[in-house]
C-alpha cells in the first residue's frame, strides 16, 4: 500500500457533504469555534440540495390562518403513517420557526408577502386543524428555494473561516478497534493523492442514493457514498424500504416539477378528463400525501385510463393558473417543462408519472444527529464520534412517507442540531487519539481493488442492470412474487460485480474509476433496500405491499434495522418507533387509520 502516500489533516470536525445538512453543519460547527473541513465530491452548490424547487415547512403563520408548530407535528406523524419517532418530530417542528428565520437573517432571498413577510404556499399533507383544511406552511423562493439556501449557507460558512476539501471523495470511514469513529479517508479528484482526515466528530452528510433506481428526480452525485461507508464499518441502515416515489416526475425524463405546483392551484387528469384524486382523497384531493397521489396514479394507468398511445402516464394542469402566477411562483418548472417535455404550461397540461424522488430510510440517528447502533441490550447506543444528518440519515422525522417541504427542514434544523451537539461534545483543538495502519488499509485497498479491476463488464452496464432490477422489483406496488424475484435479480447483478473492468488506471479525474466507487456504494443499498421491503409484511406509507393491504400497527409498528457484511449477506433487527415527546405542551400522537 505503500503505492499511495498519505496526506494527514487533522480538525475538530469533518464534515462529508455540502449540500443544506452539510453546509449548515459547517457553518454552525464554525461559528461554536470548532476547527472545522467540509469535505465535497462535488462544489457546493453543485449538490442535489441546489434542485430543491417548491419550499421549506415552517409554521411561521405569515398568512394570518392560525397555523402552530402543533399542527405541523400533527401532519408529520400523520404523514409518516406513524413510523416517525415522535420526539424527533416535536424537535423538528418547533425548531422550525428559529431556524427558517435564521436562514432569513443569513440573507437566504425569500418571495416576499405585500407586507413583507416571507411568502408561505400549500403543499401536500400540511393542514391546519388536524386535516380541517389545508395550509400555507411551505416557506418559498420562488421555486428555487433550494438554490436559495445553499448559496446563502456557502456564503456564510467561507465568511466563519470554514475550510473546504472541494472535489474530494470521502473513502471510508476510520474506525478505532473500540468501534469508534476517528475520522474519515479521501481522494483528492484532482490530483490523485490520498488524504487522512482525522477528527472528534465525523459527520455525514452525503445525501439520497436515488440512483439506485431507474427513474428518479435527483442528480447523478445521489448514490448514497455515506450510506454504503457506514454498511462496510459493520453499522446498520434504518427502515430503507422507505422509498418516495414523487408524483410529478416529467414523463421521460424523469425532472421534477414541484409540487408547489399544485399548491398554486394545479390538478392532475387521467385520460378521461377526470380529476380523480376526488374520489381517492376527497378533502386534500391532489394535496394529499405523495404515497397516497403516487398510488392513486399507478392505479388509474393500471385499469387504462392512463394518457397517450401507451396509457401511461397522467397529465399535470397549470394553464388555468394566472400567467403571472406562473411567472413570479412557478419560472424554474415552467422552464424545465418546455425544455424536457416541450409544454407551455399556460397552454397546455405537462405529462407526469410517478418517480423515485427521496429515501426516508439511511443511517439511524438520534434528533442530535448522533448515528445508532442498536444492541440487544441498548435500542438508543450511540456510536462515538460519528454523526448524521440530511438525507443520508434517518432521525427518524418522516418515519414511512416524508411530507413535501420536510426535507429542506430536517437538513437545516438537524445541520443545526448537530453544531449544536458538537459545541457541547468536542473541546477545542484536543489531541486526537492513535490511530492504527489496519484501519486505513482497508479504505486503500477497496481504492486499489476496484482501480485495478480487469473484468470484462463496463460498470455503465452492471449499473442499468441494478436499476433496472430496482425500478420493477422496488415500485410503487410491491407483492412478495415480485421482490422474491427482485431478490434473486439483485443478488445477480451483484455477483457481477467482480467482473467489473475499470479501463483508466490514472487517478487523476479519473470519472470510470469514481463512477464504479459509486456503483459499489448503490449495490449495498439495494440489496439492503429489496431485503428490509421482502421482510415487511404490511402496507405503510411508501411500503405499498398488495399482499398486506392493511397497515398492521401491532406486528410492525417499528424500524427496520439491516447490517450487510462483505459476502452481501444481510442482518435484521428492529426498533422501536419512539411513542413519546419531549416536552408535555404536546401530547403523543396515536395511531389512527389514514383518510384524506
Ligand atoms: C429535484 C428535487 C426537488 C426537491 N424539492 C424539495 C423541496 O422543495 N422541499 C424539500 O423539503 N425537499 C425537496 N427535495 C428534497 C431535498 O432537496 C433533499 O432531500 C435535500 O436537499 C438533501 O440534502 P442533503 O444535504 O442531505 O444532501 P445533498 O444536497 O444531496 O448533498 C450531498 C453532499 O454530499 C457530498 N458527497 C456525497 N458523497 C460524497 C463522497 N463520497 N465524498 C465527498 N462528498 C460526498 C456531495 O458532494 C454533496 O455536497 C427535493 C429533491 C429533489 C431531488
Amino acid at each position: 500500500m505503500d503505492a499511495y502516500p498519505i496526506i494527514e489533516h487533522e480538525y475538530d470536525v469533518v464534515v462529508v457533504g455540502a449540500g443544506g445538512a452539510g453546509l449548515r453543519a459547517t457553518l454552525g460547527m464554525s461559528l461554536e469555534g470548532l476547527k472545522t473541513a467540509c469535505i465535497t465530491k462535488v462544489f457546493p452548490t453543485r449538490s442535489h440540495t441546489v434542485a430543491a424547487q417548491g419550499g421549506i415547512g415552517a409554521a411561521l403563520d405569515n398568512m394570518g390562518e392560525g397555523d402552530n408548530w402543533k399542527f405541523h407535528m400533527y401532519d408529520t406523524v400523520k404523514g409518516s403513517d406513524w413510523l416517525g419517532d415522535q420526539d424527533a418530530i416535536e424537535y423538528m417542528c418547533r425548531n422550525a420557526i428559529p431556524a427558517v428565520i435564521e436562514l432569513e437573517h443569513f440573507g437566504v432571498p425569500f418571495s416576499r408577502t405585500e407586507e413583507g413577510k416571507i411568502y408561505q404556499r400549500p403543499f401536500g399533507g400540511h393542514t391546519l386543524n388536524h386535516g380541517k383544511s389545508m395550509a400555507k406552511r411551505a416557506c418559498a423562493a420562488a421555486d428555487r428555494t433550494g438554490h436559495a439556501i445553499l448559496h446563502t449557507l456557502y456564503q456564510q460558512s467561507l465568511r466563519n473561516n470554514a475550510e473546504f476539501f472541494i472535489e474530494y471523495f470521502a473513502l471510508d470511514l476510520i474506525m478505532s478497534e473500540e468501534g469508534e469513529c476517528v475520522g474519515v479517508m479521501a481522494l483528492c479528484l484532482e490530483d490523485g493523492t490520498i488524504h487522512r482526515f482525522r477528527a472528534h466528530q465525523t459527520v455525514l452528510a452525503t445525501g439520497g442514493y436515488g440512483r439506485a433506481y431507474f427513474s428518479c428526480t435527483s442528480a447523478h452525485t445521489c448514490t448514497g457514498d455515506g450510506n454504503a461507508m457506514v454498511l462496510r464499518a459493520g453499522l446498520p441502515l434504518q427502515d430503507m424500504e422507505f422509498v418516495q416515489f414523487h408524483p410529478t416526475g416529467i414523463y421521460g425524463a424523469g425532472c421534477l416539477i414541484t409540487e408547489g405546483a399544485r399548491g398554486e392551484g394545479g390538478y392532475l387528469t387521467n385520460s378521461e378528463g377526470e380529476r380523480f384524486m376526488e374520489r381517492y382523497a376527497p378533502t386534500a384531493k391532489d394535496l394529499a400525501s405523495r404515497d397516497v397521489v403516487s398510488r392513486a396514479m399507478t392505479i388509474e394507468i393500471n385499469e387504462g385510463r392512463g394518457v397517450g398511445p401507451n396509457s401511461d402516464h397522467i397529465m399535470l394542469h397549470l394553464e388555468h393558473l394566472d400567467p403571472d402566477v406562473l411567472h413570479q411562483r412557478l419560472p424554474g418548472i415552467s422552464e424545465t417543462a418546455k425544455v424536457f417535455a416541450g409544454s407551455d404550461v399556460t397552454k397546455e397540461p405537462i405529462p407526469v408519472l410517478p418517480t423515485v424522488h427521496y429515501n426516508m430510510g439511511g443511517i439511524p440517528t438520534n434528533y442530535h444527529g448522533e448515528v445508532i447502533s442498536p444492541t440487544a441490550d441498548d435500542p438508543n447506543r450511540v456510536v462515538p464520534g460519528l454523526m448524521a444528518i440530511g438525507e443520508a440519515a434517518c432521525v427518524s422525522v418522516h418515519g414511512a412517507n416524508r411530507l413535501g417541504t420536510n426535507s429542506l427542514l430536517d437538513i437545516v434544523v438537524f445541520g443545526r442540531a448537530a453544531a449544536h451537539r458538537a459545541a457541547e461534545t468536542v473541546k477545542p483543538g484536543e489531541g486526537h487519539k492513535p490511530i492504527t495502519k489496519d484501519s486505513t488499509e482497508k479504505a486503500i485497498a477497496r481504492l486499489d481493488r476496484i482501480r485495478n479491476a480487469k473484468g470484462e463488464l463496463r460498470s455503465g452496464e452492471v449499473r442499468l442492470d441494478m436499476q433496472r432490477a430496482m425500478q420493477t422489483h422496488a415500485a410503487v406496488f410491491r407483492t412478495t412474487e415480485l421482490m422474491e424475484n427482485g431478490l434473486k435479480k439483485i443478488h445477480e447483478v451483484a455477483n457481477s460485480m467482480p467482473n467489473v473492468g475499470v479501463n483508466d488506471k490514472s487517478l487523476i479525474w479519473n470519472t470510470d474509476l469514481v463512477e464504479t466507487l459509486e456503483l459499489d456504494n448503490l449495490m449495498g443499498q439495494a440489496i439492503v433496500t429489496l431485503n428490509s421491503a421482502s421482510l415487511r409484511q404490511e402496507s405503510r406509507g411508501a411500503h405499498a405491499h398488495e399482499d398486506f393491504p392493511d397497515r398492521d400497527d401491532d406486528t410492525w409498528m417499528k424500524h427496520t434495522v439491516m447490517w450487510l457484511n462483505d459476502k452481501n449477506e444481510t442482518r435484521v433487527s428492529y426498533r422501536d418507533v419512539h411513542m413519546n415527546t419531549l416536552s408535555n405542551e404536546v401530547e403523543v400522537i396515536p395511531p389512527v387509520a389514514r383518510v384524506y
